[in-house]
């Protein structure tokens, strides 16, 4: 384990004390490797997808969306190499058979028993299943590996229909599937994700510095979703390692537990995409550039990052522990997710000190308030079930931003107290002003 990092262990359990993950299929047992997000880690989850949709599509003039299928035809993979080329180095132990990935090897025997290996075989990472009622090969179809193939395919629709020059971009999210020959470390390697694709198409000439230009603005957005920068970096690939497409990648890193880990690629794809999708198609898949009245094939740059690893980066990143003295004098340690308002899951939590009607009906009205007051689209909890500070305790395990803490002198002088997650400071606030307030210590959620 890295010095003052929080273990994966403390992690895990949290997420499944707290409804951030389970293991798929558990009464069964489980699926290995698979994972599901629970009720707070689907609201982490599509915060972190929101605030990469507001960045790049929205808050840009250049990037445009689009949500291709999972299920495209078989030729499109063979055709961008994927069939060929998508593929993992495999060995075998020949005394314990334990599969591992020579590439991830520092020795020529095997990690845990120190067994001979068997020679490496190529192994595709492409899920083949079978469309329609007749399984042979005419019906293999794959599950896709990337997102990136499905705006290859669409480039002309997408420019065409949306008047596109260059420079511009297409930007998609969405599941993608890999069968890894080894996974783990929760949800770091699964054979099931989530990625949020960019394809940046250029003038040839101009990729090199819209790669570097690209590193920057995800650099910047990993700082705003508040991800400490000294537990990130950057790495270029090794000319050995650049996937088939690849002129030149580099990923963004995070210090995981066990050491540095990707999180996002950023990859110079050239012109190879395009090019080989319009030579099999016989389809022009280029830009008429009116200035030059020629036709030019762009090359692309891909931004192409994994949702679970950010999900896991980040829930590593605010996790803290500290120390606090009870109201008895005594010390005690509490968990708190410092996530940003924008992340998340919870916004706001109103919580009344008691169940009394005379409390209840208050609390109740202002949770009302709060929710149709438009001050956040996220969640604003209720909860009314055990000691306040217990309840204050959950809150700030899950990363609530403000408590909301209605007494019995809330009903003679109209004031509720405010409790913030990160300084635990309260303040008195008039319930006319409340949702003011709310706004102000939130901002833009
Ligand atoms: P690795 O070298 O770790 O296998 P990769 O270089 O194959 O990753 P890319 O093809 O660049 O990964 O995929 C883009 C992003 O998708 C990665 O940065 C990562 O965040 C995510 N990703 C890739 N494979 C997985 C996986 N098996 N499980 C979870 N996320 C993944």
């Amino acid at each position: 384990m890295l010095e003052d990092s929080v273990d994966l262990k403390t992690i895990t359990s949290l997420c499944k004390r707290r409804g951030f993950l389970f293991q798929s299929s558990e009464i069964y047992g489980g699926l290995a490797s698979t994972w599901d997000y629970g009720p707070l880690g689907i609201e982490l989850k599509n915060n972190i997808k929101a605030s990469w949709w507001r960045n790049f599509v929205w808050s840009r003039n250049d990037i445009v969306g689009l949500d291709s299928a999972i299920l495209m035809h078989p030729d499109v993979w063979k055709v961008s190499g994927h069939v060929e080329n998508f593929s993992d180095p495999l060995v075998d132990c020949v005394s314990c058979r334990k599969r591992w990935r020579e590439d991830q090897l520092e020795s020529k025997n095997c990690p845990d028993c120190d067994g001979e290996l068997t020679d490496v075989r190529l192994f595709n990472l492409m899920f083949e299943t079978n469309m329609g009622p007749i399984k042979d090969e005419n019906s293999s179809v794959y599950l896709r590996p990337e997102t990136a193939q499905g705006i290859f395919v669409n480039f002309e629709n997408v420019m065409k229909s949306m008047r596109l020059k260059l420079p511009f971009g297409i930007a998609q999210l969405g599941k993608a599937f890999r069968n890894e020959i080894t996974t783990g470390n929760f949800i770091f390697r699964t054979r099931e994700f989530e990625m949020m694709e960019i394809e940046y198409f250029v003038n040839p000439g101009e990729d090199e510095q819209t790669h570097l230009k690209w590193l920057d603005d995800f650099k910047n957005w990993y700082s705003d979703l508040g991800i400490n920068s000294d537990n990130l970096r950057i790495r270029e690939h090794k000319k050995t390692e650049l996937a088939h497409y690849a002129k030149a990648t580099s990923d963004i890193e995070y210090k995981f537990p066990w050491g540095w880990g990707e999180i996002q690629g950023i990859a110079n794809r050239t012109d190879y995409d395009l090019q080989a999708h319009s030579k099999q198609t016989g389809q022009k898949l280029s830009y008429f550039d009116e200035k030059s009245s020629k036709h030019v094939v762009p090359y692309v740059i891909e931004p192409s990052a994994g949702v679970d690893r950010i999900f896991m980066a980040i829930l590593l990143d605010s996790y803290h522990e500290e120390d606090v003295s009870t109201s008895d004098g005594k010390s005690d340690k509490r968990v708190v997710l410092k996530l940003s308002s924008e992340l998340a899951p919870i916004k706001v939590a109103v919580l009344p000190l008691s169940r009394k009607d005379v409390l209840s009906n208050l609390a109740n009205q202002i949770h009302q308030e709060i929710k149709s007051s438009g001050v956040t689209t996220g969640i604003v909890e209720y909860d009314d079930s055990q000691s306040i500070g217990k309840r204050y305790r959950r809150q700030d395990e899950i990363g609530t931003p403000i408590c909301v803490t209605i007494d019995f002198d809330s009903i003679d002088d109209k004031c509720v107290t405010l409790r913030f997650r990160d300084t635990m400071e309260q303040i008195r606030v008039p319930m006319s002003n409340l949702t003011e307030q709310i706004r102000l210590n939130l901002k833009n959620v």
